[in-house]
């Protein structure tokens, strides 16, 4: 497997070279919007150690990651009044990576609404803000 490059734009939002959408940090994840979500308010949780997917990251950081994202999902069911959750994590390009650090996708659902595809529109910022507002909200109230 090709090994885990520290140039990807993930890993420069770890250290604070690139702006994100944070929503969730802790010793271990970061969890902020994409920023060309599928349904409004999709997250993604990302561990603090270098890994590039489910392949080489190790056991309790991906179990750290799993932590965020069932964190990230309760407070999304509010924050969006969502009817359900869909939970995604894509390893190598023959899975659907394209961003080599590894992410799961939190995404809130509703009813008859489907996701659009992969990568199809960017946000608007103010979106994108106001999202993350009403996600912070919902993880504070708890
Ligand atoms: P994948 O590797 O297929 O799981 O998808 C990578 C995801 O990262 C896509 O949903 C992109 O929209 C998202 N993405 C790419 N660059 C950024 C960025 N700078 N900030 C937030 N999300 C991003």
């Amino acid at each position: 497997m090709t090994a885990y490059d520290t140039n990807n734009i993930f890993a420069k939002i770890l250290r604070g070279e690139f702006p994100c959408h944070k929503v969730y940090e802790d010793e271990h994840v970061l969890a902020f919007l994409d920023i060309m979500p599928r349904v409004p308010g999709h997250t993604l949780v990302i561990p603090k150690a270098p890994a590039r997917n489910i392949l080489d990251i190790k056991p309790d950081d991906y179990a750290h990651v799993a932590r965020g994202a069932h964190k990230i999902a309760a407070a999304a069911m509010k924050a969006f009044n969502a009817d359900g959750i869909t939970v995604q994590q894509f390893n190598e390009p023959a899975g659907g990576q394209v961003v080599f650090h590894l992410h799961m996708h939190v995404m809130p659902r509703h009813d008859g609404v489907a996701m659009l595809p992969p990568a199809s529109r960017k946000e608007d910022v103010k979106v994108l803000e106001e999202n993350a507002t009403k996600l912070i909200a919902a993880l504070k109230a708890g």
